[in-house]
């Protein structure tokens, strides 16, 4: 089956399509692997995130725009230009199938255009056309202006303001779901790329389409028979809000200071019920995580808009210290707006706030913000001061570890992020496996590169551990990471992921590969597309120094929560753990005799010098 990419040089106006070469395709599976192989050999090593020379990639998985469950979403990968490392990004909606029914799984987008534009890809007919009306518009406005122009068959990705403005972790938004972290977004507006327009309709090939049929039914009751069916449905991943914190005491409360919030049932799922709407999902997804909410009083009385998931809510309720329903659905609303990752503002915003507190910010610094923990109020002009970049919103549009740089002080240590990514809404010292693969994943801190449930579930694969284990679960975190890694092969939605051995059989299905059915051989890509990331970051002077966690972690206990008490206590034991579990050296840099055993021979030949220096 030949499998296709679409290559769009922005500096030159030079559109072509391509094969994907079938033992690239056969060797790499496709998805994340294909972000993996593509990244390291044509971005090279050293380069300006932001200038020409990197370059951004859409990817989607095989079964995209088919009936499977679940399998159209869609990834973004580049060069960051907040950590500086490789990383992908992960969006919902309809944009993946319609890029598959559009003839491609890959869309390499190069150079930089002259002038702002978007691209419009419609029966084979490429073009890059003038973005001047939408660009500064809002995501909204973006997308309203380009269904009028080309109808409603058009499904499209876009950025906003906040890009254009070159703040560094803006996201790709399409609907109202984003592509959220790392500042994919932001690499999109620095080659002057508005929106990617596409028309299509729907068209797969499939090489046992009978069986494929069976294997969707199949994955159907599947998804319906799981235990957390009846609540995700309901209530999407809010249902975190009470499970996490009840449960597991990792939500992380006040710039991740303490593990309890005073008055947090105000913001349960059964709250966020009493404003749900409506359900609404990607493409063919029964789950419908998805919610429409309204606020009919006060100040924001009218609002209506998608969202929060779970880790959204929380970076502007937890983060913050506040117990606002409201302003945490508006401050939502502003960031799909105004593009922006919800994570890293909330994150961002709540370090500010603790500056505040500490006096090393005053009202003379924030224009004139009182930024009081608890107060939802200021953290509503902070987002769209970032957006601008205005005032205040000009330092921490910066993120974090960059903004910490920029005042001093010893502030660093209030910057919560690993490798410039701020950390999502999991505490570190209540997950400590959680807490390792934020101090290892190859973009920083992201949950959804390594999700480590053997700490909450005692069914998990290969066995549970405890979430407060001091050691003995570096192999976890590696297990982890290269599951998630092997079902991103396919780029199926994280929420419905099937065992490896039923995605096995859909991908023989769809693509008549029998290699493709070995839950093994699977493993073995999510593994060698993981390493060759972290060759990719090897490159860019990334190694043991980086792997760690901020310092709040390793010297304060938590305070309060289930898990009061607790701190990480031996960073170093975990990270020999998990360095000797992947057949990394004491710097954690791939042996040569690891990336042998992958097939990666001239990766271990390209890097033979950062380990010769290890
Ligand atoms: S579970 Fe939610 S995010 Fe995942 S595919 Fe379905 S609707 Fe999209």
């Amino acid at each position: 089956m030949i499998r296709r990419l679409l290559r769009v040089n922005l500096s030159g106006d030079r559109i072509t399509e391509e094969d994907i070469p079938k033992k690239l395709a056969a060797d790499y599976v496709g998805g994340r692997g294909f972000c993996a192989k593509y990244l390291y050999d044509e971005v090279p090593a050293g380069i300006d995130p932001l200038g020409r020379e990197n370059k951004l990639l859409f990817v989607v998985g095989p079964l995209a725009g088919t009936n499977a469950q679940a399998f159209s979403k869609w990834i973004a990968a580049a060069k960051s230009p907040l950590t500086g490392t490789f990383s992908r990004s992960v969006g919902g909606g309809d944009f993946g199938a319609w890029l598959k029914w559009a003839g491609f799984e890959l869309l390499i987008l190069e150079g930089r255009a002259a002038k702002p534009a978007y691209l419009y890809i419609k029966d084979g007919k490429y073009e890059i056309r003038d973005a001047a009306p939408i660009w500064g518009k809002t995501t909204s406005q973006t997308q309203g202006y380009l269904k009028k122009e080309h109808g409603p068959r058009a499904r499209m990705v876009c950025v906003g303001p906040a890009a254009e403005k070159l703040v560094r972790y803006a996201p790709i938004i399409s609907g109202e779901r984003a592509a959220g972290r790392a500042g994919m977004g932001t690499v999109m507006a620095s080659k002057n790329l508005k929106a990617i327009v596409i028309e299509a309709e729907p068209k797969v090939i499939l090489a046992h389409p009978e069986e494929f049929k069976k294997l969707v039914q199949q994955q159907v009751k599947l998804i319906k028979s799981a235990p957390d069916f009846d609540d995700s449905r309901q209530h999407g991943t809010i249902a975190c809000m009470d499970r996490f914190y009840a449960a597991h005491g990792s939500i992380p409360m006040l710039n991740f200071r303490s593990g309890e919030l005073e008055g947090w049932e105000k913001v349960s799922m059964q709250e966020y019920a009493k404003v749900t709407q409506k359900h609404v999902g990607c493409y063919a997804c029964l789950i419908k995580c998805g919610k429409i909410r309204k606020i009919s009083s006060g100040p924001y009385a009218g609002l209506t808009t998608e969202g929060p998931q779970f880790e959204s809510a929380w970076a502007f309720s937890g983060s913050i210290g506040s117990t606002d329903l409201d302003a945490t659905l508006v401050a939502n609303y502003l960031c799909n707006e105004l593009g922006l990752d919800t994570i890293s503002t909330g994150v961002t915003i709540g370090f500010a706030y603790e500056l505040f507190e500490k006096g090393i910010l005053t009202t003379k610094d924030t224009d004139g913000l009182a930024l009081k923990f608890g107060d939802p109020e200021p953290m509503l002009k902070l987002i769209e001061k970032i957006a601008r970049r205005e005032g205040i919103g000009n330092i921490l549009a910066e993120g974090t570890k960059r903004a910490a740089g920029r005042i001093g002080k010893g502030t660093e240590q209030y910057a919560i992020q690993v490798k410039g990514l701020e950390l999502p809404a999991y505490e570190p010292r209540a997950r400590k496996a959680l807490g390792m693969n934020f101090a290892t994943a190859n973009m920083g801190a992201n949950h959804q590169y390594g999700w480590c449930g053997q700490e909450t579930s005692e069914e998990a694969q290969p066995r549970a551990v405890s979430p407060v284990a001091d050691e003995g679960s570096g192999d976890i975190v590696k297990y982890s990471q290269d599951q998630v890694a092997a079902s991103e092969l396919s780029v199926v939605c994280s929420f419905a992921r099937p065992s490896l051995e039923f995605l096995g059989k859909m991908l023989v299905a769809a693509l008549g590969n029998p290699r493709f059915g070995s839950e093994d051989y699977l493993l073995h890509i999510g593994e060698k597309a993981y390493n060759l990331e972290r060759c990719f970051n090897v490159r860019e002077g990334f190694d043991r120094k980086d792997d760690t966690l901020p310092r709040r972690f390793l010297t304060e206990p938590l305070q309060g929560g289930i898990r009061g008490g607790e701190r990480i206590r031996t960073p170093d034991i975990i990270l020999d753990e998990y360095y000797a579990a992947r057949g990394w050296d004491r710097n954690g840099i791939p042996t040569e005799e690891t990336l042998a055993r992958l097939g990666l021979e001239e990766v271990a030949k390209d890097i033979a010098h950062f380990r010769r220096r290890s």
